[in-house]
Formats: structure tokens, sequence, C-alpha cells
């Protein structure tokens, strides 16, 4: 085994009422873990077992179940470490400058992501992430993509697969984003951007 199921900072019920104990028994202990498995498990047939997970996404060649488990893996790691059940609410320092200078404040970026989100089709992410001009821009990702492949630094994501929200909202993806954004710790945000 290289690749491991990183271990959460928090309890499984700690994100309740807005992530269920049972959506992250089954997003975190399931889905997740499946896709380290399944990377694992890959690496080892393709002979990739020297390759670090980002340079599996990067190259984007080979075995396509290679790159969509590889990407899952940084994604869902990405995903859960960015959560906490005592976030710092609002963004501040450059990162705050820049989500004004780019999307003209904090509300009309939450409802930019939000639209963004709601209208995926599908499974997939939405992502805020960083130009190479220095821009911020939101993008939605179907399946395992990730704006790195499209030089772009990512800095958030939020899981709009189904499997993310539907055992605790069923279509009410609306709901399901509202809560997101009170256990969205910005502070993981700010370290991403100034990293
Ligand atoms: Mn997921």
């Amino acid at each position: 085994m290289i690749f491991e199921l990183p271990i959460l900072r928090f309890e499984q019920n700690a994100l309740e009422p807005y992530i269920s104990a049972r959506t992250m028994e089954f997003h975190y202990g399931q889905v997740f873990h499946f896709h380290v498995n399944n990377v694992n498990r890959l690496v080892d047939e393709f002979n990739f077992v020297t390759a670090s997970l980002l340079s599996i996404i990067q190259k984007k060649s080979g075995c396509p179940a290679l790159f969509y488990n590889a990407a899952q893996v940084w994604n869902h790691a990405f995903y859960f470490e960015q959560l906490s059940p005592t976030p710092k609410i609002m963004p501040g320092g450059n990162l705050l400058l820049e989500i004004n200078r780019s999307f003209g404040s904090v509300d009309e970026f939450k409802n930019e992501f939000d639209k963004a989100s709601l209208s995926i089709f599908g499974s997939g992410n939405t992502w805020l992430s960083q130009k190479e001009n220095g821009t911020l821009i939101i993008t939605q990702e179907l399946n395992a993509e990730n704006p790195m492949t499209k030089n772009c630094k990512p800095l958030l994501v939020c899981d709009m697969w189904e499997h993310a929200y539907f055992i605790d909202y069923q279509c009410r993806r609306a709901d399901y984003l509202s809560g997101f954004w009170k256990i969205l710790d910005w502070d993981v945000i700010e370290k991403r951007f100034n990293n």
C-alpha cells in the first residue's frame, strides 16, 4: 500500500447537522476509501509504483482508470481537509482582496459559486482556483477532473456528486450548499492561497 486514507481532523458526526455521520461514513469511509484502494491496485498493475498522486494526475496519460481514481483521491483529500466544525467563517488578508477584485465581494463570489454548483449536470465538482495571472476563477469540472490539469491552482472545492449530499438532502442541492458554507474553514483556503 502506497497511498493511505488521510485521517480526518474531526469526528465523523462533528459536521452535523450540515453533513451527517451517515454521509461521512459513506462518503469518507466508503467512497474515498474505495478510490484509495483502487489507486493502490492500479499503480501496482501498471508499474506506476514510484509515481506520486500529483504526477499521475498531471500526466493524465496511460490508464484512464488510474487518472480517475488518483484524481478522486486528491479531490476528496482536498474537500475533507477544508471542512471543520469550528471554521473560520470569512476569508481575510490577501485572499479577501483577491476575491473582492475578482468577484466584487464575498457574497457575490458565493452567489456565483452556488450558481455554478447548481448547474452541474451529472457528477462533478465546483472549484475556486487561481489562474497563472493571479485572477481567481470558478469552474465546473465533471467527474474527477481537476483545474490543475489546466494550469490553475486549486483553492476550494465543493463535491457536487450525488453521493456527497443525497443521504442528507436528497435533491435539495441548494440546502447542501448553504450547509457547506457553514462548515467551510477559510483558514485552510487562505493557507492554500498563500502557499
Ligand atoms: Mn465525493
